[in-house]
C-alpha cells in the first residue's frame, strides 16, 4: 500500500514535469511572433518604398531620355537658324529655337528638383534594407538557439517518458487507470487528506472512508472529486510497506 501510493507521488511529480516540459516546448517559438512581425511590417514598408524609388528613376530616365531628344532637336534648329534664307525664316527658325531651349530648360529644372529628394531616398532605402537584414539575422540566431532549447527539453521528456514508463508498471493497474482518468480531468490527482477533508476540492470526507483511510489498506478516491486521497501521517510512518 504504502509503496503503491509513494509510487503514485513519484509519478505524479514526473507528470507534472512532462507536462511542465510539453508547455514549454510549446511556447517557446511563440517567443519570436512579435519580432517576426516587426520583421513583416517593415518588409512590406520597404517594398513599398523600393517601388515609389523606382517609380521616381523610371521618370527620371524617361526625362533624360527626352533631354538628349530635345538637345537635338536644338542642333536641327540651330542649324536651321544659320540655312535661314530670308529675315522671315530666320525670325521663324529663331523663334522655334527659343522654344526649343526653353523647354530644355523646364525639363532639366524639372529633373534637378527630384535630384536631392531622390538621393535622400536612395539612402533611406539603403538604411532600412540593413535594418531589415540585421533584424532577419537576428531572428535566425534566435531560432537557432530556440531550436537548441526544444531539442534539450524534448530529450529531457523523453527521459522522463521513459522513467514514468518504469514507475507506472509498477502500480496496480486499475490504481494507474484511475490516477491517469483524474489526473486529466483535474491536473493533480493523488492528495493527502487534511484535517478530515479531501486536499483538493476540501470537502469533508465521510467518516467511514476516513476510517477505512486510517487502516491504510487499499488507495480510495475522495466522493466528490475522484482524486485519490491518503493520510499523510501514515504515509510518513514506518513500517507497512505491503
Ligand atoms: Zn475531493
Amino acid at each position: 500500500m504504502k509503496e503503491q501510493l509513494l509510487l503514485l507521488q513519484e509519478l505524479q511529480a514526473v507528470d507534472a514535469r512532462i507536462l511542465e516540459l510539453r508547455a514549454s516546448i510549446e511556447s517557446l517559438p511563440e517567443k519570436l511572433k512579435p519580432a517576426k512581425q516587426d520583421l513583416e511590417r517593415l518588409e512590406a514598408l520597404l517594398e513599398q518604398e523600393k517601388a515609389q524609388l523606382a517609380d521616381t528613376e523610371a521618370w527620371r530616365a524617361e526625362q533624360e531620355n527626352l533631354i538628349r531628344r530635345e538637345e537635338e532637336a536644338i542642333k536641327e534648329a540651330k542649324a536651321k537658324v544659320q540655312s535661314a534664307k530670308n529675315s522671315r525664316d530666320y525670325a521663324a527658325a529663331n523663334r522655334e529655337l527659343e522654344n526649343k531651349r526653353r523647354s530644355l530648360s523646364e525639363r532639366e529644372d524639372e529633373v534637378l528638383k527630384v535630384s536631392e529628394p531622390l538621393k535622400t531616398t536612395r539612402e533611406t532605402v539603403a538604411a532600412h534594407e540593413r535594418d531589415v537584414e540585421s533584424l532577419r539575422a537576428k531572428i535566425r540566431e534566435e531560432e537557432a538557439e530556440i531550436q537548441a532549447r526544444v531539442r534539450e527539453l524534448e530529450d529531457e521528456a523523453q527521459t522522463h517518458s521513459g522513467e514514468r514508463q518504469e514507475k507506472a508498471a509498477k502500480i496496480d493497474r486499475s490504481v494507474l487507470k484511475r490516477y491517469e482518468m483524474v489526473l486529466r480531468r483535474r491536473g493533480v490527482a493523488v492528495v493527502p487528506v487534511k484535517d478530515g477533508a479531501c486536499g483538493g476540492c476540501h470537502m469533508k470526507l465521510p467518516p467511514q472512508l476516513n476510517n477505512e483511510l486510517a487502516r491504510f489498506e487499499s488507495i480510495k478516491t475522495c466522493p466528490n472529486c475522484q482524486r485519490l486521497v491518503y493520510r499523510i501521517e501514515l504515509l510518513d510512518e514506518g513500517g507497512d510497506d505491503s
